[in-house]
Parts: C-alpha cells; sequence; structure tokens
C-alpha cells in the first residue's frame, strides 16, 4: 500500500486490522499490560521481542527431561539435547537465505563476530584497514577496534569509517561505494550493520558485497537488526560471514543463543585459522577426545560448547511461528505497517519532530527513528511509564518499531495519538 491510500481515522487502522491476514499471530505473545490490565503499545521489538507463549512449554520440555533423564537426555530426551541445535538449522537458513552448511546458531552475538573476525580479518602491512559505518553499535566498534590492536595495528590508522554527510543523518550508499573504491586495496574487512541500529537505514548487502569483493576485501555483515525484519539471501549476496542475535525481531528471549553465517565457499576449508573448541569437532570422532582438532564443515565448524539447551529451545518455539508466518509476508504487512507509522507521523506530529530513517520501504525495515526536541524527553518517560514502549536514545532520538508478526495498525494508531498529544 502507498502512502497516500492510508487515511488518519480511527476508523481505517480497525479496517486494515480486519483485513490483516497475519493478525492472528499477535494472540500467540505475551504483551505486558498496563495498569487498567490492558495491552501495552509494544513497539520495542528492535530491542527485545515478545515472549510467544508457546516459549515456556517449550523450555518446560527440556527441564522435564532433564528430570527425568539427567545426563542421558543427550541422547534419550524427545528432541535429543546431542544434535539439538540443527532443530534450528533449516528454519534459520531459510530465514537468512542461507544453506543449512552455512549457519549455526551458537554463543552470543559479539562472541560470534570475534570469532568471525579471528577467522576472517587477517591484517598485512597492505591490506589492514576496517571499514565500518561511523556511529556502529558500540560493542561492534569495541571488537573491531580490541581485533586491530589483537593483530599488533592501530586503530586510527587501520579503522576507516564511513558517516553521513553533513547535516545529513543516514549514509549515502553511493559514498560508500566511492570509499570501497578508493581505498579498496588497503581495507581487509568490510564490516556493515544489515541495517543501523540508531537511524534504521538498510544497507545495500548485495552492492556494498559485490563492491567489496571486487576489491578483494572480505566483507562481513552485522545482522542484528535485519534477522527477522527484513528477508535476507546471503548465499546468493555472498558476504563472507554474517552474524546475528536472536532476542529482538526473533522473539528468542533475553540474551539469547545468536546467529552466524558462513559463506559455503569457506565451508571446506578446514585450514582456515579458528579459534576452536570440542563442539566444532568432526561429530564423528567428538567424544574419541583425540588432541588433534578437525573441524566439521560449514559453519558448525565455529562451534565451541555443547550448547545452552534451554535457550534453544526457547527460540524453537519462535522460529516455528516465524516459519509459519514466513518472512515475505512478514515484510509485506512490515513495509504498510511502517509506512502507515511514518504517514501518521506526517499528520499528526509534524513539525516538532522529523523521520531520520530513510523513507523508501527498501532502504529501512519496521524501526523508524524520530528526532525530537531535546525538553520531549520526560514527556516520552511518562508514556512510557502509563504503557507505550519504546526507547529513547540520547541527544533527541526515539526509536519505534511495529512488528508486523504481533503489532497491530491500531497499535500504531494509538501510539501516535498519544505521542503527538505529549509532543503538544
Ligand atoms: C543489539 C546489538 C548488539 C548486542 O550485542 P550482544 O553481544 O548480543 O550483547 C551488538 N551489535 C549490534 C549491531 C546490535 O544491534
Amino acid at each position: 500500500m502507498n502512502s497516500c491510500t492510508f487515511q488518519t481515522s480511527h476508523d481505517f487502522a480497525v479496517a486494515m486490522d480486519a483485513e490483516d491476514p497475519l493478525a492472528g499471530f499477535r494472540e500467540r505473545f505475551h504483551f505486558p499490560k498496563t495498569k487498567n490490565n490492558e495491552d501495552c503499545v509494544y513497539l520495542c521489538g528492535h530491542s527485545l521481542g515478545l515472549q510467544p507463549k508457546k516459549s515456556k512449554e517449550c523450555v518446560e520440555q527440556e527441564l522435564t527431561d532433564w528430570a527425568q533423564l539427567g545426563v542421558e537426555g543427550h541422547f534419550y530426551a524427545r528432541s535429543p539435547w546431542l544434535p539439538y541445535h540443527r532443530l534450528l538449522t533449516e528454519q534459520t537458513a531459510a530465514l537468512v537465505g542461507a544453506k543449512p552448511l552455512e549457519v549455526v546458531v551458537m554463543n552470543s552475538l559479539t562472541v560470534n563476530l570475534h570469532l568471525m573476525m579471528v577467522s576472517f580479518y587477517r591484517p598485512t602491512r597492505q591490506r589492514h584497514k576496517i571499514l565500518i559505518e561511523r556511529g556502529a553499535f558500540p560493542s561492534d566498534q569495541y571488537a573491531v577496534k580490541s581485533q586491530i590492536h589483537f593483530c599488533g595495528f592501530d586503530s586510527p590508522s587501520s579503522l576507516l569509517e564511513v558517516g553521513p554527510r553533513a547535516g545529513e543523518s543516514c549514509i549515502r550508499d553511493e559514498d560508500i561505494q566511492t570509499l570501497i573504491n578508493r581505498e579498496g586495496d588497503s581495507i581487509a574487512l568490510i564490516l556493515l550493520g544489515g541495517l543501523n541500529y540508531a537511524t534504521g537505514q538498510a544497507f545495500n548487502i548485495l552492492d556494498v558485497t559485490k563492491a567489496g569483493r571486487e576489491k578483494g576485501c572480505i566483507v562481513g555483515f552485522d545482522l542484528a537488526h535485519a534477522a527477522g525484519n527484513v528477508p535476507l539471501k546471503l548465499h546468493d549476496w555472498g558476504p563472507d560471514f554474517a552474524v546475528w542475535c536472536s532476542y529482538k525481531y526473533l522473539n528468542g528471549g533475553p540474551g539469547c543463543v545468536a546467529g552466524c553465517f558462513v559463506h559455503e565457499r569457506h565451508a571446506r576449508d578446514l585450514e582456515m585459522p579458528r579459534f576452536a573448541g570440542w563442539w566444532g569437532h568432526d561429530e564423528q570422532t567428538r567424544f574419541e577426545m583425540k588432541s588433534e582438532f578437525r573441524p566439521m564443515m560449514g559453519a558448525e565448524g565455529w562451534q565451541l560448547s555443547n550448547p545452552p539447551i534451554l535457550a534453544l529451545a526457547a527460540l524453537r518455539a519462535s522460529m516455528d511461528i516465524f516459519h509459519e508466518a514466513g518472512i515475505e509476508r512478514l515484510r509485506a504487512k512490515s513495509v504498510s505497517l511502517t509506512g502507515y507509522l511514518d504517514f501518521l507521523l506526517q499528520q499528526h506530529a509534524s513539525p516538532k519532530l522529523s523521520v531520520i530513517t530513510p523513507h523508501e520501504a527498501e532502504r529501512r525495515g519496521s524501526q523508524l527513528s524520530i528526532r525530537v526536541p531535546q525538553h520531549a524527553r520526560s514527556s516520552c518517560s511518562r508514556l512510557a511509564a502509563e504503557g507505550v514502549s519504546f526507547d529513547w536514545r540520547e541527544p533527541d532520538i526515539v526509536r519505534v518499531a511495529p512488528v508486523p508478526l504481533y503489532n497491530s495498525y491500531q497499535d500504531v494508531y494509538r501510539f501516535v495519538q498519544r505521542f503527538a498529544s505529549v509532543l503538544e
């Protein structure tokens, strides 16, 4: 739906919800409640996704099996724990557009980022730079700088940042291309977010990957804000690696197990340097407990430890729902829902605010980042106390994400009503 067909009335939101083929999924999630026991207007799925009602049952099943079977659960649990992580492989691969060999669910996001850089950031005197977006998520900045130092280089001269032009909030795609073309020969690794966490800007993964690979750079993506938000075709687009977390759009639960993609072209390179652990060892001989490490083929070869089954169980509950809803259908609703939010904000709340997220659907996901007057901070926290959830980023940015899996048009309508009234 394009913006000229949206309407400002409450009836319009009600009618859109009535027509929404995905509306039924809302019932599968727990919503935090207001003091009057109504559902909060929860627009914080970019930060922590809501809990699927089925998560509890899935976690309890593993607790029960553990209680009844002890160590034998590794083999005889209803879903045996030894190969348990594979229960997530196919759905994860489908979600990010990868082959099963290319993905694994393991560790947490920043850990996976480090593991990938250990293998893929191999700086030389000529080629030692890492290109990131200016204002990347702090954890990514710390990880990148510490890897540069760890390899004996220094961060002012080996860190290359691409940022918005003066007076602009988002980075122009052409500026990324220009920088890669100009500096490519000295860039060892390009590491961008799939979507920038602060502005909600989506980067063109295919174009960046192409430009980087033509220049001989390794290309990786942090998909924390992209996985479960926008459709991805990692295998075809061709980055060398990608990492993401599962507690934002993927609703796995706080601190849940993260994801990792390693392109097939590296799957059989068993000589590649890596930090190793027993769970990455060839499973045929893992329990022979030999001292020589032989990695599994593909992404599984980067596993370190036996995984946290309780967290994986919660993630299964959510991935089942994603699989059923389908990322393409979710994306279609997301484009409409976020377009509707953008439309209502223009109608009701300008000129006191400006949306800094790009307006074109293909340059954003669910999230809109809104710049508000700095003094609006206290009214915004009042709203939060009344059961309208969104988040505030210093100095003056409000981030809101209507999530197609569980948010409604009426959520968006209610948010804009309340938000516009506090900005008055
Ligand atoms: C959310 C987020 C993180 C958080 O890292 P954890 O290791 O999961 O704590 C890191 N990077 C980006 C880009 C994020 O959006």
